[in-house]
């Protein structure tokens, strides 16, 4: 039997009629919409000289048909390879490169400078066409193509996507992750977190990321629920579809932007049963105003682009504010000394590592990478630090490379920055290292306040006595905002980099 992942999504019992995706319009497409849509966007894959195995980059912006472009390539047996819509030409060169695949999909102002790269690399590559709203060269071939498509028979480990990590250190890696990968992550969480046919969640996540593309998207189709898809995060749009949605994933900002918003209320929320939160920290505060606002306790989980999903806070029983919950069924989860791998006690910080059929197959082209970041027993070293409490539940306390060693002394961001969040007139805060000629880093915050009256000596005064000497700030900086990428994650290196001449 093929363990295609569309095979798997579109199984025998799925009810064709039933609803598939929401559109803004208020237009609704059926599973049977989607099955027939995949089928002619399959043929016009092949049609384009797509075989199975090959990959197919798509950098378009997000619409219902891209959404089907992505069953497409399962349908073909296809490698599906998103790119952030973000990245520029000469950063999809390397991409394009790299990946070498068979067709890119890209919007129409993006064709002629795709076509100078393939020419420069001189691979062979095709073009085809999407814009904002699903036309272009690539819908007109599918508009021709009939409906019947016979999906290409895929083993549990053959790939079905490579999605491209943030590359923040070096050059991105491309994350191999196999038919099964995603099948086996996407059916625990449905029952996890209890999705059936009745849900319709809001969409508003990029669906060229993990969040969005997997974890949002497969979870919903496997218990053969609705997406409301929306092309981006719009709090008016999310406030007016919550009365007719049960659930949403979202990142952070999503819930800070919300509670902004005077039309938030609980009796707004009355129809909704779930709130997700993940890919970048959930402030406690954001959790707690959540709470009081809504009756709602958001639920956050901890996942990666390499990894999937791997813990979460439980459906049923305490959603633990400042947790991400225990490891999900089926996921090993270790917490281990960095230096040598050795399993630390719980309570201690260390490195988190997991094993599972989450897992990914490994970067693509980096076999020595790959070899780096698994140990002999097959468990993946996530980079992030973290620690598991008495009861089980996992706590991030930032990634490995935001570790700051001052004067010798390990000092990891979260504890400082939950100091600073805790004080009277302060939003958020970021902590960082910057090169520093005694220390070797200077443990160095950058606040974003409300009161727009404090400043650093209140800081430094208000921390002393509450973090050991060497945890406390060299200098306490303030901005307008912290600097986010499109999740919602604080791009610390961009700090790093804007405070590397701070102290030397
Ligand atoms: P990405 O591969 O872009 O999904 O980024 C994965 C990284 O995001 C993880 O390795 C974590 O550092 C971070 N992350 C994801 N979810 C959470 C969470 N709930 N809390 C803290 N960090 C998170």
């Amino acid at each position: 039997m093929s363990r295609n992942l569309f095979d798997r999504l579109f199984a025998s019992g799925l009810d064709l009629a039933r609803v598939a995706i929401r559109h803004p319009d208020g237009s609704v497409s059926a599973y049977g919409d989607l099955a027939a849509r995949s089928g002619q966007l399959a043929n016009a894959l092949v049609g384009l000289g797509v075989t199975a195995g090959d990959r197919v980059a798509v950098q378009v912006e997000k619409s219902a048909e891209a959404l089907t472009l992505y069953l497409a390539c399962l349908r073909a047996g296809a490698i599906y390879l998103p790119l952030n819509t973000g990245y520029t030409l000469t950063e999809l060169s390397y991409f394009i490169g790299d990946a070498e695949p068979a067709l890119v999909v890209c919007d129409p102002a993006r064709e002629a400078g795709v076509q100078e790269i393939a020419k420069q690399l001189a691979t062979g590559v095709r073009t085809a066409t999407l814009d904002s709203h699903g036309k272009g060269s690539l819908s007109a071939a599918a508009d021709a193509q009939p409906a019947g498509f016979a999906t290409v028979a895929r083993g549990d480990d053959d790939l079905a996507a490579i999605l491209y990590t943030s590359g923040t250190t070096g050059r991105s890696k491309g994350a191999m992750l196999s038919h099964d990968n995603l099948a086996s992550n996407s059916l625990t969480l449905r029952d996890y977190w209890r999705f059936t046919a009745d849900d319709a969640l809001i969409h508003a996540l990029p669906i060229y990321h993990t969040h969005g593309l997997f974890v949002a998207t497969n979870v919903t189709f496997f218990a053969g629920g609705s997406l409301i898809l929306m092309p981006k995060f719009d709090a008016d749009a999310v406030i007016a579809a919550m009365p007719q949605a049960t659930a949403m994933m979202g990142v952070p900002t999503f819930y800070t932007r919300l509670l902004q918003h005077p039309g938030l209320t609980r009796e707004l929320t009355a129809n909704m049963r779930l709130f997700v939160s993940g890919s970048a920290p959930l402030l406690a505060e954001t959790h707690n105003e959540w709470r009081a606002r809504t009756g709602h306790a958001i639920l956050e989980r901890y996942g990666m682009t390499e990894t999937n999903m791997n813990t979460s806070n439980p459906y049923e029983g305490p959603r633990i504010a400042g947790t991400v919950g225990l490891p999900l069924p089926g996921v090993a989860l270790r917490v281990v000394d960095p230096e040598n791998g050795v399993q630390l006690a719980n309570g201690d910080i260390g490195m988190i590592e997991v094993k599972g059929p989450n897992v990914f197959r490994g970067y693509w082209r980096m076999p020595e990478k790959t070899a780096a970041e698994f140990r002999p027993d097959g468990f993946f070293i996530t980079g992030d630090l973290g620690r598991i409490d008495t009861n089980g539940y996992v706590q991030i306390v930032g990634r490995g490379k935001d570790l700051i060693i001052s004067g010798g002394f390990n000092v990891y961001p979260k504890e400082v920055e939950s100091e600073i969040d805790a004080l009277e007139g302060v939003i958020e805060s970021a902590v960082i290292g910057a090169p520093h000629p005694d220390f070797g880093e200077g443990v160095t915050a950058v606040v974003v306040a409300s009161d727009k009256s404090l400043d650093e000596a209140r800081v430094l005064k208000a921390l002393d006595g509450r973090l050991a000497k060497f945890k406390l700030p060299k200098r306490v900086l303030f901005a307008d905002e912290l600097p986010r990428n499109s999740m919602g994650k604080v791009q610390k290196n961009l700090l790093r980099d804007a405070h590397k001449n701070l102290y030397v």
